[in-house]
């Protein structure tokens, strides 16, 4: 299954950061995803297959920013 990463997202990831979070947000898209710990700051990249392997929930906030009105923001 393909999943569609957006900047923005909310990721609960399986395994824990040493920091001890699992919340992480997605803050680089490309052939390699930049995703920052919200516990500690700290940010990874790492490849979106190890990602979409790693990812326990994944929430899409930011719904409206698919809308097709352009005075969204
Ligand atoms: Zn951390």
């Amino acid at each position: 299954m393909v999943v569609d990463f957006h900047l923005g997202d909310a990721l609960t990831l399986r395994k824990a950061h040493p920091c001890g979070g699992t919340s992480w947000r997605v803050e680089r898209l490309g052939a390699d995803i930049g995703i920052r710990c919200l516990t500690c700051g700290h940010y990874l990249l790492t490849s979106r297959r190890k990602l979409e392997r790693a990812v326990k929930e994944h929430t899409h906030p930011v719904a409206a920013s698919e809308s097709d009105d352009p005075r969204a923001l």
